[in-house]
């Protein structure tokens, strides 16, 4: 089986693609429960004007587009920063088994803070969630993109 490490650096890459089109670099990847990699994406807001664009929104709506779908039971999302609330309300709609993603986003993260849309009680399904997972490359990604829009 392949390692989460793998999936990580798959979501990191799609990070860095979309640091390079000039995104903020998050990327996301969906996992089938057979460890097949079926929606890798990363974030498209400015690209498609679309302020929903976000890296887990589109790999949600690819990997549930190819399963002909609007769940995705046993799969899992790997994302190299925490999911924002509208990310983690996608998540929990679409069933996913285990989120998995790298750096904490204690400004606009809706995980582990602000919303906590997990431990809502209005959430229906939460996933396991893994934090810390290729967090270190994440966050210097991220920083490393805001430190360059300031020059
Ligand atoms: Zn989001």
């Amino acid at each position: 089986m392949i390692g989460f490490r793998s999936y990580m650096e798959t979501a990191l890459a799609e990070a860095r693609a979309a640091g390079a089109r000039g995104e903020v670099p998050v990327g996301a990847v969906v996992v089938a429960p057979d460890g097949r990699v079926v929606a890798a994406a990363g974030n498209r807001t400015r690209e498609l004007n679309d302020p929903t664009a976000h890296a887990e929104v589109l790999a949600l709506r690819s990997a549930c587009a190819a399963a002909g779908a609007e769940r995705l039971p046993g799969h899992d999302l790997y994302v190299t920063l925490e999911p924002c609330p509208m990310c983690a309300a996608a998540i929990s709609f679409a069933r996913i088994g285990r989120l998995y993603y790298g750096a904490e986003d204690p400004k606009s993260g809706g995980v582990a803070h602000g919303a906590r849309v997990f431990a809502h009680p209005q959430c229906h399904h939460a996933p396991e969630v893994y934090d810390g997972i290729g967090a270190d490359a994440a966050a210097r990604l991220l920083k490393d993109f805001f430190a360059g829009r300031r020059d």
